[in-house]
């Protein structure tokens, strides 16, 4: 493809509400063009990318028997009604629902569980139909809260879902151990640095979840791996063990102090320098929302870790968790916001602990009063320790539950996501089989999803240096960047063509830019831009056929090479590559 027949835009800036490079870079190279908030236009060099993927995510599926199929983008409200989700993602906001012509309601689907459900109901009616693994490639909806970071979070997007369909809780789980081998080769043949984490599986627990995270220090997601054992694990999910709280020197009687205007752990630190922040307890007030009714909840942990709201509306079994407001926070303690404490909390609040709180003595918690705590606070003698489980965040430096080895954190993008349901669709909406012995049953189900147009976002976030883009062989728009230098000089115009011509026939995708009026810098900075992984420039030494290679990834190293030998290697690297 000759450069000089491509729409082909490039800018200096980045645009203004670009927060990540991938952003930055795929903007300004015209990959992407923002339509609205988390609204893309895609364009052609997007697209290839694009194609890449999904074949890559195609090809993976069907090697292991699955089956592509394609649902409507455009789902009945009564589906939702029937699985019980409409109301709750109504008042989440997520989804983009709307009245059509006759009254009724649509919505435009984030996910396709209800539609598959109903289509599997009455297509399958027996065990020996099972199982079943069925997957489509689709434009998938959803009005977050902050679209942001360009395709990274988008509010219409691109989505491979697939839906297993079983016999058995053990059969369920054999397709699920397959689509994780599925996974595990789609982001290693789209030549991605990636780590499959545990992750958390939200009120319908079940035995597996799993997210595939691409590595990247702007990632969203934090982490918890420990490299001695090879754990990984979500923080909304993980778990670790603690160092123990300094214990108190003295055994003193529990008192008031005045702490005016001590509303943090900080400030409370420079008030009591000598008194360690793990014998200084918070206490953080939610409101916790369930279907119709509401609760308010206060939870202790220890001043040096912070509570995990996802362990937290687990164990509560609640729809949704908020921060109290000011006004509950009042109602709860009496006080201002910043003093809340066990002690004196209004009786409608439920009182929980933090296992980090196990074992503190002598410590300091709010006083439940304006500009007062309690100090040398204990358990058993001044209080009984609430009811403690498990609301903690991993820390970096935690140790592993069952082994003295240390935890760190990092940061990953949420590529895929492999999730066993069980039977909580199947027995909404009554998709049953009849089993062996004729008797009814619910269908086991699985559900996985990858996030292609988040997979484009992530190998750049990955993958690029200040001059742009760096793709990956597998996945970039195209294989080879031919640079001529100068347009229309003889020996060049020949040898660039003659190139070209040679890596399509060999079926490596080529640009040439052969624009004529465009300097040779500009050329180089259009082509670090754009990332193409494959060097050829076609310059000074046409006349003795040769040429320069270097890889973008390369660091800029640059080697003279007979035409033949660039050739050779470019068909090499793209049949290793898969491409
Ligand atoms: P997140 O936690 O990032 O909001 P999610 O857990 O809600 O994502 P899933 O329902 O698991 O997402 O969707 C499957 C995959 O789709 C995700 O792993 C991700 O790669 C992708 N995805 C989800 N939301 C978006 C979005 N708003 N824009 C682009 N890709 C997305
Ligand atoms: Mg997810």
């Amino acid at each position: 493809m000759r450069l000089t027949k491509m729409l082909f835009v490039t800018q200096r800036e980045d645009p203004a509400d670009a927060e990540v490079r991938s952003h930055a870079l795929m903007a300004r190279a015209g990959f992407i063009q923002k339509l609205a908030a988390g609204i893309y236009v895609y364009g052609p060099m997007m697209w290839r990318v694009l194609r890449r993927i999904e074949n890559i995510v195609r090809e993976e599926h069907d090697r292991q028997g699955c089956q592509e199929m394609l649902m409507p983008a455009m789902q009945p409200k009564e589906l939702w009604v029937e699985s019980g989700r409409w109301d709750r993602y109504v008042s989440e906001g997520i989804l983009f629902h709307f009245k059509e012509r006759k009254g009724s309601e649509v919505c435009l689907g984030p996910t396709h569980e209800e539609v598959i459900t109903a289509f599997v109901r009455r297509q399958i009616q027996s065990h020996k139909q099972l199982p079943q693994i069925l997957y489509q490639i689709q434009t998938k909806f959803r009005d977050e809260i902050r679209p942001r970071f360009g395709l990274m979070r988008g509010r219409e997007f691109i989505m491979k879902d697939a839906y297993s369909f079983d016999v058995s809780a053990a059969a369920m789980a054999e397709s699920y151990a397959l689509m994780r081998e599925i996974y595990r080769s789609i982001f290693t043949r789209c030549g991605l640095r990636f780590t499959p984490v545990e992750a958390d599986s939200g009120a319908i627990g079940g035995s597996g979840s799993e997210e595939f995270m691409v590595d990247a220090d702007t990632g969203e997601d934090a982490i918890a791996v420990c490299r001695a054992t090879g754990y990984a694990a979500n923080v909304e999910k993980a778990v670790s063990r603690i160092a123990a709280a300094p214990e108190p020197a003295t055994d003193v009687a529990m008192h008031k102090e005045a702490t005016p205007g001590a509303r943090s752990c900080d400030a409370l630190v420079e008030m009591f320098p000598d008194l360690p922040l793990q014998r200084m307890l918070k206490t953080v007030l939610y409101r916790a929302v369930f279907g119709d009714t509401e609760q308010s909840v206060a939870v202790m942990c220890r001043g040096d870790r912070e509570i995990n709201e996802v362990k937290l509306l687990n164990h509560l079994g609640a729809v949704a968790l908020e921060m109290a407001d000011e006004a509950l926070v009042r109602k709860a303690t009496g006080a201002e916001p910043g003093f809340a404490g066990p002690i004196g909390l209004d009786s409608e609040v439920r009182l929980l602990a933090d296992h980090s709180v196990e074992g503190v003595q002598g410590f300091l918690c709010g006083g439940n009063e304006t500009d007062t705590h309690y100090l040398d606070v204990y358990f058993g003698r001044d209080l009984e320790q609430p009811e403690t489980a498990d609301f903690g965040t991993v820390q970096a430096g935690d140790l592993m539950l069952d082994s003295d080895d240390a935890i760190e954190i990092t940061r990953g993008i949420e590529v895929g996501h492999i999730f066993q349901l069980g039977t909580k669709y199947s027995e909404a909406m009554g998709a049953n089989f009849n089993n062996e012995q004729q008797k009814l049953e619910p269908m086991w189900m699985g559900c996985y999803g990858i996030g292609v147009s988040r997979v484009a976002a992530a190998a750049v976030e990955q993958n690029h240096d200040d001059g742009g883009m760096i793709w990956p062989l597998p996945i970039a728009p195209y294989a080879v960047h031919l640079v001529q230098m100068k347009a229309g000089n003889e020996e060049q115009d020949a040898l660039a063509d003659e190139i070209h011509d040679s890596l399509e026939a060999a079926g490596v995708d080529v640009v040439w830019d052969d624009r004529p009026k465009v300097s040779p810098g500009a050329k180089f900075k259009d082509a670090d831009l754009v990332g193409v992984p494959l060097r050829i420039v076609v310059g000074r030494d046409a006349g003795e056929r040769k040429v320069e290679w270097s890889l973008r990834a390369g660091g800029g190293e640059r080697e003279v090479l007979a035409v033949e030998e660039a050739l050779k290697r470019a068909q090499e690297l793209c049949a290793e590559a898969g491409r």
